[in-house]
């Protein structure tokens, strides 16, 4: 398999044949993110990706999902990702879904035709990096889009039948705005509809911008125990149809995970019961965190 620079997956497409379709993110520019620094944007050669494709076939032909990776694969032209899929299809007759990283950005440049099309081809299941429902916070993280572009991408993408999941990154706003935050980002994934909701903490890497702003102060992180809360006002929000609410991030204060609207009750239920539990001092503090984010506490 041909595999550049470092290569991320959603912990919940684990059982997915990883092909890369890009090399870096064609943004590499969001504030707190350090993910591809160093490396340099570019587009894999289709000789490679079908090559990638005939060995997978001679390995693990029983294979029914394939993620293209990396950053944002659905930067890729309508055309190109068309020719993936239907490579996938010839070498793994079996596989019923392709997904992929995604920008909201990555949508704009797509004709609702070519989008119907692609949903044709088995494109499903995209991960998109919402993050916050707050148009300050998208700003001050630099992604790319307002809250109005996603949520009329994101209704394109519905409407050609191509299901997302979408990432919350619960800490976003800061600490004096975790509250603002949690009811905006209810708001945006209600109006949206996601097949699923990825949470997990802000996590601001040595070499990140925001990490100046942490070190002067100017931006302060959740406590602990705000993480927790703002997650649990998020999730009361919440009135999804038919979601997964997956808050099993390594960096999850309190791992969570259920089918909505069935278990809301039950998830709230648990992060109340641990937020209960955990010591005062702890929910208090600004932990220092390791390795993708995980809290330490000492
Ligand atoms: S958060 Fe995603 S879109 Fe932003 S720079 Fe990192 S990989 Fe690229």
């Amino acid at each position: 398999m041909h595999y550049t620079g470092q290569i991320y997956r959603p912990p919940f497409e684990a059982a997915s044949l990883l092909v890369q379709a890009t090399v870096g993110c064609s943004h590499n520019a969001c504030t707190f993110c350090t993910m591809y620094h160093g490396t340099k944007f570019q587009t894999a050669r289709m000789e490679d990706i079908e090559a990638d494709l005939r060995e997978a076939a001679a390995e693990y032909p029983f294979i029914q999902r394939v993620f293209l990776v990396n950053a944002d694969a659905f930067v890729l032209s309508a055309d190109r990702l068309a020719a993936i899929a239907e490579k996938a299809h010839e070498y793994l007759p079996k596989v019923k879904t392709i997904g992929m990283y995604a920008s909201v950005k990555n949508v704009i440049g797509k004709t609702d035709e070519e989008l119907a099309h692609l949903h044709e081809l088995g494109i499903d299941g995209l991960n998109i990096g919402l993050e916050s429902g707050l148009d300050e916070v998208l700003a001050h993280l630099n992604k790319g889009f307002t809250v109005e572009e996603a949520r009329t991408q994101l209704a394109r993408l519905r409407k050609a039948g191509i299901n997302y999941s979408l990432n919350i990154m619960l800490g976003a706003a800061g600490s004096e705005l975790w509250e603002k935050n949690a009811i905006a980002n209810a708001r945006i994934l209600n109006e949206t509809q996601p097949s699923l909701v990825f949470t997990a903490l802000l996590h601001v890497d040595p070499g990140a911008p925001l990490l100046d702003e942490v070190k002067a102060g100017t931006f302060r992180e959740d406590t602990l125990g705000q993480y927790v809360t703002e997650e649990l006002e998020m999730l009361r929000g919440l009135e999804l149809e038919d979601a997964t609410f997956y808050g099993l991030h390594t960096s999850n204060v309190i791992p969570v995970q259920g089918i909505l609207p069935r278990d809301k009750d039950a998830l709230v239920k648990r992060l109340e019961d641990g937020l209960a539990r955990i010591p005062e001092r702890y929910l208090d503090s600004h932990p220092e965190k390791g390795y993708e984010g995980i809290s330490i506490l000492r």
